[in-house]
């Protein structure tokens, strides 16, 4: 039997080989005798999954050598206290400039305002967060610490397509990304980044593990009160396991890992297969939403999301009609984010281009039903 279509924002659809090979080592990993969830972190069977996982993904994403990559907890939201605790020192006066896209830029600008003078450098709020306010206009400060965006908002499908190259806006600040809805569904130009973070619940597995990927010389600026867990310079000292990892989430990782190095396109593997079909998969469902009387996306076409499609019915009185036909046909989580209401659709990399059509085919079919 075919699984349904789960259009999830996040905790996402997970790729069905992976889950398979899961549950088929669930009770004994590799012959250990253990299942990976029983295992010891300090012992070899785990500490080659963990490091498996961590030359999988820099292989992935081309990580350059001078950046660490950590395994850690708390989600994204976690993530907007710990980056500042960790960064806001890296020039004296603490200053933190934010580029706020959306809801999850905007709660970051509010989390880093307890650890130092966090401002908003440009915003798209007067426009509804349709659209990213132009580069050359961002009130970036020549004595901030870092610069921080969000490279995919979930809740609002807005994308930065390509990142800024603060250099060249006269800025020799850091970069910050807050990538979690965005993370291995594209490659990433590392040369404009100084740190990326994500929670892996949509594009790499489970809940529960955050990944960081830091430039080596920001690492060892942390606020005296910066709890040692979260402490960057910690936890790569002891590669991810100064306190216990999200084990079973870090394998699942890496599970999804091998599942993506596996997946071709054309001549393209890996990431750049899954962008080329992630560019696939948004197209289908835009040009559709365009060509339609019933269905809106908001979105300025330059920075419309790939993997994150709101969109209203015209008509908004029909959307619960909308939701449960949708469930019937087995295509699920389909609810846009309360913040926005109308309808949204995650199309992460586990996401098909059949599960796309199938969505589509349903929406033409409830607008002709409706007419
Ligand atoms: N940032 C972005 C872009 C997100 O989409 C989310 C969650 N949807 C978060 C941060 C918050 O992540 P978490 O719930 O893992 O803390």
């Amino acid at each position: 039997m075919n699984r349904p279509y789960n259009f999830s924002a996040g905790p996402a659809a997970m790729p069905e080989a992976v889950l398979r090979q899961a549950a088929a080592e669930m009770l004994d990993w590799h012959g250990s005798g253990m299942g990976v969830m029983e295992m010891s972190h300090r012992g070899k069977a785990f500490i080659s999954i963990c490091e498996q996982a961590e030359a999988d993904l820099r292989e992935l994403l081309a990580v350059p050598p001078n950046f660490r990559v950590l395994f850690m907890q708390g989600g994204g939201l976690a993530e907007n206290a710990i980056v500042p605790l960790n960064l806001a020192a890296l020039k004296p006066a603490r200053a933190m400039d934010f580029v706020v896209t959306g809801s999850w830029s905007q709660k970051s600008a509010k989390e880093a305002e307890k650890y130092g003078d966090a401002r908003v450098a440009a915003t798209g709020s007067d426009g509804g967060f349709t659209s990213i306010p132009d580069a050359q206009g961002w009130q970036l400060r020549a004595n901030a610490s870092y610069v921080h965006l969000c490279s995919n908002e979930t809740i609002h499908g807005v994308e930065f397509h390509q990142l800024p190259d603060l250099a060249a806006l006269g800025c020799d600040a850091p970069l910050v990304i807050d990538f979690s809805s965005q993370v291995l569904s594209r490659p990433v130009d590392w040369s404009r980044v100084g740190l990326a973070f994500g929670g892996a619940q949509k594009n790499i597995g489970p809940a529960g593990v955050t990944l960081v990927v830091v430039r080596e010389d920001l690492i060892g600026h942390a606020l005296p009160v910066c709890p040692s867990a979260f402490d960057y310079r910690l936890v790569a000292e002891n590669h991810s396991m100064y306190n216990t990892p999200p084990t079973y989430g870090i394998y699942m990782a890496g599970l999804t890992f091998q599942w993506l190095k596996a997946q071709r396109e054309g001549d393209l593997s890996g990431v750049a297969a899954m962008e080329a079909r992630n560019i696939a998969k948004a197209r289908l469902l835009y040009d559709f939403i365009d060509g339609s009387q019933l269905y809106v996306n908001p979105v300025a076409p330059d920075c419309r999301s790939r993997m994150n499609i709101p969109f209203l019915l015209r008509d908004e009185s029909r959307n619960d009609a909308f939701l449960a036909g949708a469930q019937a046909r087995g295509l699920l989580q389909l609810k846009g984010h309360k913040s926005v209401g109308g309808m949204r659709a995650s199309l992460y990399n586990a996401m098909p281009l059949e599960g796309v059509q199938a969505l589509v085919d349903y929406m033409r079919d409830f607008e002709q039903h409706q007419a």
